[in-house]
């Protein structure tokens, strides 16, 4: 508990992005890393709308396990290439704690999927990384639950912990989860931890992702993150919740439009 919200830095020294109160932070990239270009395309998409992170998936956590998987280390090594092109820090999950180092070496920031929000040896490995890190709220976890999920990492020595919101589960089938909006103000009162918005995630559908992040916006959340895709048709993961040029754009304006953005 602290009376001042933290702002948690992204990036190598002398490119480093905030996240956190003074700013809204703009990531975007796709789902997962498929092929170089595809990843330099998404982060150019990303970057000439505003976006200063770059989001990609080497290792994906599917639900069923004959979808695609993602690359692995040599999706991490897309990554470092991108982020070496265009100069955005990198986010990107981490799935096993065995692969603490190897992310760590590639990445500048440390995602937590919301299926391993309670993997408490994941979040340990994590709290020694010396990177940055997101944590999505599990899909069928309470604030509490996740702030608790936020001190196993704390505990470790890492205080930079973004918190994400990506939905939880609830009987409503329209979206594939529901973007709970409240938790942003809610977890505002009670941790100094910053706190961004997954729409792509929340929702599933593309057509939502600009209104979810609208309402992120409002309630005062620190960012957003979504996902977008040169090709979404041909998407190996989540095509249909994928940005494309004016979608993109549309978020761009609404994050523009906020009051002391650039
Ligand atoms: C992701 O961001 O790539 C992802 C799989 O998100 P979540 O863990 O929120 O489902």
């Amino acid at each position: 508990h602290h009376s001042e919200r933290s702002t948690v830095w992204v990036g190598p020294p002398g490119g480093q992005v905030p996240v956190g109160p003074d700013a809204f932070t703009f990531i975007a990239g796709p789902c997962a890393v498929e092929t170089a270009d595809q990843t330099f395309e998404a982060a150019r998409m990303a970057q000439s709308a505003g976006a200063t992170i770059l989001r990609g998936g080497a290792f994906k956590p599917r639900t069923s396990p004959y979808a695609f998987q993602g690359l692995g280390v040599a999706g991490l090594e897309i990554l470092a290439g991108v982020r070496e092109a265009t100069g955005m820090p990198v986010v990107t999950e981490i799935v096993d704690a065995r692969d603490v180092d190897v992310v760590a070496e590639h990445a500048d920031m440390l995602q937590i999927g919301t299926r391993n929000m309670a993997n408490f040896g994941l979040l340990q490995a994590v709290g020694g990384c010396g990177k940055p890190v997101l944590l999505k709220r599990g899909m069928t976890a309470t604030i509490e639950e996740w702030l608790m999920a936020a001190e196993y990492i704390a505990q470790r020595g890492n205080l930079d912990v973004v918190l994400c919101e990506r939905g939880i589960r609830t009987f409503e089938p329209a979206t594939r989860n529901t973007l709970d909006i409240s938790a942003i103000p809610v977890v505002q009162a009670t941790s100094h931890l910053p706190i961004i918005v997954d729409p792509s995630h929340a929702a599933g559908r593309k057509d939502l992702v600009v209104p979810l992040s609208r309402a992120a916006i409002a309630v005062g959340a620190d960012g957003v993150i979504v996902d977008v895709h040169p090709d979404p048709e041909t998407a190996l993961c989540d095509g249909p919740q994928a940005l494309l040029g004016s979608d993109l754009r549309a978020l761009a304006q609404a994050v523009r439009r906020l009051p002391g953005a650039v």
